[in-house]
């Protein structure tokens, strides 16, 4: 990504409507423009006083599988797909009001929010985005799963996932190194689908959870590969796990500038990385004031 850049939002509002993977419910988003320095805020308009939540870390909170925001009473779920879209094609202020507290899952890409934000137009602000640039390695895991910040000395934004369900899974190893931009992002990560296992599909409806969603709303990967369902390419589930990061890392509120290196991360991880990432600049601020 174009690391010295102005902030951008959309030109007008678009919306999309969808169903919750999760609760099954009917849900609305309504993207509208925002003002320079705003960043990406969720409004619930459903809720008395239409609750604001900025979609920064300070407001995430752990759930299993998909990444969430909770500010006092509101809630916002599976916001991952939608900060995708917004990060990747680099809109930095937008707000989005919703009527549910999950968003919707359409054919589990980000591609259906990419393209009703590509609809509304871009308009360039008259601010810089503000940056952060990665000045040493932040490490976090084990080694089962782990992720890593790095400093990266062309200046860019680089992600590499490196994806490991073991050789006897139809799944199995896929890796992938990326320089972000819009254009690649577009083309090549944004049509990726969200995936998991049948085994894993059959516990979650067991739980009541996901009523709505069939394997044409997403993949679902039985023994032989995606079950009523086509790849959109060979190594799509590594496509996804890196928009999944895209969409993690956006929550740090500002452009990431470094090499970003996962292996079997998942959101848990990708929001201890931009935990870290912050407080480290909070602490740097800190010092700074001190002398
Ligand atoms: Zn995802």
């Amino acid at each position: 990504m174009d690391t010295k850049r102005n902030q951008r939002t959309i030109a007008a509002p678009a919306a999309i409507e969808g169903v919750g993977y999760w609760s099954g419910e009917d849900v609305r988003v309504e993207f509208r423009p925002a003002p320079v320095d705003s960043g990406i805020v969720f409004v619930r308009g459903d809720l008395p006083g239409a609750p604001r939540i900025p979609a920064v870390i300070e407001h995430h909170v752990q759930t299993p599988r998909r990444t969430t925001l909770r500010l006092g009473r509101a809630t916002v779920e599976m916001i991952e797909h939608l900060m995708a879209a917004l990060a990747g094609m680099g809109i930095d202020n937008c707000e989005l009001w919703v009527d549910r507290p999950e968003m919707p899952g359409c054919d589990g890409s980000c591609m259906p929010f990419v393209e009703a934000l590509r609809a509304a137009g871009l308009l360039e602000q008259d601010a810089p985005r503000r940056q952060r640039v990665i000045d040493r390695v932040i490490r976090l895991g084990n080694c089962e799963s782990w992720i890593e910040a790095r400093p990266c000395c062309s200046g860019k934004r680089v992600l590499r996932y490196e994806l490991d369900y073991g050789s006897g899974s139809p799944i199995g190893r896929q890796s992938l190194e990326i320089s972000l931009s819009p254009r690649h992002f577009h083309v090549n990560l944004a049509p990726s689908r969200t995936f998991l296992l049948e085994s894993e599909a059959a516990e979650i409806k067991a739980r009541g959870l996901g009523r709505r969603a069939t394997c044409r709303d997403l993949l679902v990967f039985g023994p032989k590969g995606p079950i009523d369902n086509q790849l959109r390419f060979p190594d799509e589930c590594v496509r996804h796990k890196m928009v999944d990061m895209v969409g993690d890392l956006a929550l740090a509120g500002c452009d990431l500038v470094g090499r970003f290196v996962a292996y079997r991360s998942g959101h848990r991880l990708n929001a201890e990385l931009v935990r870290a990432i912050v407080a480290e600049n909070h602490s740097e601020k800190q010092l700074k004031h001190c002398a």
